[in-house]
Formats: C-alpha cells, sequence, structure tokens
C-alpha cells in the first residue's frame, strides 16, 4: 500500500483525520441520532466554520448532500424546469451534462477545447436558459476556469442561475462566492477528509427559485432539504461521522487566503520545473486555464508507465490519467493536505527516474 498519494480524488487525508476519527468514537459520534441537540449544534458549527475559514457568505445556504454526483442530479431535479446550458471541457463536466440530459432532454451542451477559454460558447448560452453549468475546475484534464471569466456571465444572462462544481477547488483556493448561485464539492479532494459527504452552498436567489419550482417529493429535493435545515437538520440520516470530521478539519485549517498561497507557491514552482525538463510538458499549455490544485503531466506513454512504476516502489501513489488523456499524462493532486515534504519527495523520485529513451 503506498504510505503517500498524490491521487486527486479520494486524496491524501489531513492527519488530523486519525485524532478526530477516535474522538469521534469516545464522544459517541458514531451513534450520535441526527435530531439532536448536539447533532444540531454540530451543524451550526460547521455553517460558522465555513464562513469563518472559507468566507461563505452569511446568506448563502448550506447543505449536507452524499457526494459531487447527487448535487448534480438534485441540481436538475429541484433547480431547473426545462433548460440548462453546460459549458465543459472534459469528463466531470461532461458526465454532469449527461445526467441533466436524461431528466430535461432540452438541456443542451456547449464544449470547449482543452486549451481555450470559453469565450464563444459563453455567448452562445440561450437568453432564455435556466441555469448556467460550469465546472470550475476540470479535475479530469487539470483545467481551471478563472473566476473573472465566470463573474461576466451574470450581467449577460441576469435571468439565468449559475451552478459551479468545485469538488476541487473548494477548500484550496478562495472561491468569489458571489459570482454564482450555486456552488458544490464532495469532501475527498481539497478538504482533505474521506468520501461520502459533500456541501452545497445557495444563494438567496438560487432559494427563491427552489421555492418558485417547487419540486417536492424526493428524498433529496432540495425544498425538503432547505425546510430541514432551517432546523439545522437534514432529510434523512445523514453521514454523521463525515459531518464531524469536516467540522475537526475546518477547525483546523487556517483561513482560505494562506492555503490559496501555500498551493498556488507549489504549483507555480511545479509548473516551472516541468517547462525547463526535457522530457516532461505539462498537459495544458494555456497558463491561463492551468489548475492550481491538480497539476497535469504529459509524456509517452511507455515513460508515464515506467514513472508509475517506478513511484509505486517507493510507496508513492500518482493520479492516473483520466479518460481520453489516460495513457500519456499523470496527475499530481496539490491538495492542502498534502505537507510540502510529500512535494520534496516526488521531486527527488522524479530525479532518480531515468526513462529509457
Ligand atoms: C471528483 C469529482 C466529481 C465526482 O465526485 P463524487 O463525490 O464521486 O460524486 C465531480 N466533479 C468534479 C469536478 C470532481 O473532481
Amino acid at each position: 500500500m503506498p504510505t503517500i498519494s498524490f491521487n486527486p480524488g479520494p486524496a491524501q487525508v489531513y492527519p488530523i483525520v486519525a485524532q478526530a476519527m477516535q474522538d469521534a468514537y469516545q464522544e459517541g459520534i458514531l451513534s450520535l441520532p441526527h435530531r439532536s441537540k448536539d447533532f444540531q449544534q454540530m451543524v451550526v458549527r460547521c455553517r460558522q466554520l465555513m464562513q469563518q475559514k472559507l468566507r461563505l457568505p452569511t446568506n448563502y445556504q448550506l447543505l449536507f448532500l452524499s457526494s459531487a454526483t447527487e448535487c448534480w442530479e438534485v441540481i436538475a431535479q429541484s433547480l431547473i424546469g426545462q433548460h440548462s446550458s453546460h459549458l465543459f471541457n472534459g469528463s466531470f463536466g461532461e458526465r454532469w451534462y449527461t445526467y441533466t440530459q436524461s431528466i430535461h432532454p432540452e438541456s443542451i451542451a456547449l464544449p470547449f477545447g482543452l486549451n481555450d477559454l470559453p469565450h464563444s460558447q459563453m455567448a452562445a448560452i440561450p437568453r432564455e436558459t435556466e441555469l448556467i453549468a460550469l465546472t470550475h475546475n476540470e479535475t479530469s484534464n487539470t483545467t481551471c476556469l478563472p473566476q473573472s471569466l465566470i463573474a461576466t456571465l451574470p450581467q449577460q444572462y441576469p435571468n439565468s442561475l449559475i451552478a459551479v462544481d468545485a469538488t476541487s477547488s473548494m477548500a484550496g483556493v478562495q472561491l468569489q462566492w458571489q459570482i454564482a448561485d450555486v456552488w458544490f464539492a464532495s469532501v475527498q479532494k481539497c478538504f482533505g477528509l474521506p468520501a461520502g459527504l459533500a456541501v452545497m452552498c445557495l444563494s438567496p436567489r438560487a432559494v427563491e427559485r427552489v421555492h418558485q419550482l417547487d419540486e417536492k417529493g424526493r428524498y433529496n429535493s432540495l425544498s425538503l432539504l432547505l425546510a430541514k435545515i432551517e432546523q439545522n437538520q437534514t432529510s434523512y440520516t445523514p453521514n454523521v461521522l463525515g459531518i464531524y470530521l469536516l467540522m475537526r478539519v475546518l477547525e483546523h485549517i487556517p483561513d482560505i487566503g494562506s492555503i490559496e498561497s501555500q498551493l498556488q507557491e507549489r504549483a507555480q514552482q511545479w509548473y516551472k520545473w516541468i517547462d525547463a525538463h526535457p522530457s516532461w510538458q505539462t498537459l495544458i499549455q494555456n497558463p491561463a486555464l492551468r489548475s492550481t490544485t491538480v497539476i497535469g503531466m504529459q509524456a509517452s506513454p511507455e515513460q508515464i508507465e515506467a514513472l508509475k512504476t517506478h513511484a509505486q516502489r517507493q510507496g508513492v501513489r500518482l493520479g492516473n490519467g483520466y479518460g481520453p488523456w489516460k495513457a500519456h499524462s499523470i496527475r499530481i493532486a496539490n491538495f492542502p493536505a498534502i505537507p510540502d515534504a510529500h512535494f520534496s519527495f516526488l521531486r527527488e523520485l522524479f530525479h532518480s527516474f531515468a526513462p529509457a529513451s
């Protein structure tokens, strides 16, 4: 079993998770009823910590779900009547579109290229679209959409909700919460937690839309989840341990500003090193689109295979390439739970690696 993981999800967890899991057992969290005062206080604490540490605006609602995939489906059910527009350049954005389309056949896809900013796709969004779906950090191909670009959408489409999948960036970089109405992430990426929990943040406008559409009847209908969260509860027995661990990690981490600076510095160093290297290349050529939190490298499939074997021997797990980029790329998670020392070790690993050329 590798002891060091650079897999971009499920990713390396914060070391504090070990102690927090012990504490959860000792403190009876594992059998804590989800209608109890103690549970409700935990929900309140998570909300306060999201506001303090991640600077979530106080007028945004915080909901708990089970995965980012569930968030895609819930958005389709409860925030779209007929029509959404999906801008994507990779596998996660495309899957969000596919799931939505099976509920709303009129929803449309506006795909864009790996090294392109989606200016023309943004201009092509139909005026009447109810929701614009974007993936902030496309984990599959290591691109990141500049938030300054997303920020131009609300003026152009004042009647549409903006929904952003921030699964591999929330808790890693500072999100400009106000530019979108729906943000969500599962916690096994930048939050440095085990899988099985997701958070969804809703603007007042999004909450209003939920009430207008008033879709109910499903266990995870947003109208139901919102009614319950008013009492700091959930509609079904949630991942109580996951929520507890989220609270503990949020207590432990510094402000998102300092997390972001650390990650940016590490990413810049790494990209600089790859750019100067004779036999490795960055997966994404356009620096404006390179992700801070997931770094993509490419080489020949033989070289990739040899590197992975070399890494495994030293107890290091790298992220495989994904989808069409599977054979000729690797992904390196630059998540906050990964200490600088692991990156130094990884650098050594590359130095000791001599590909057969
Ligand atoms: C990992 C990931 C998902 C899927 O998350 P699940 O928790 O497995 O549903 C969705 N979107 C992005 C951008 C991701 O990185």
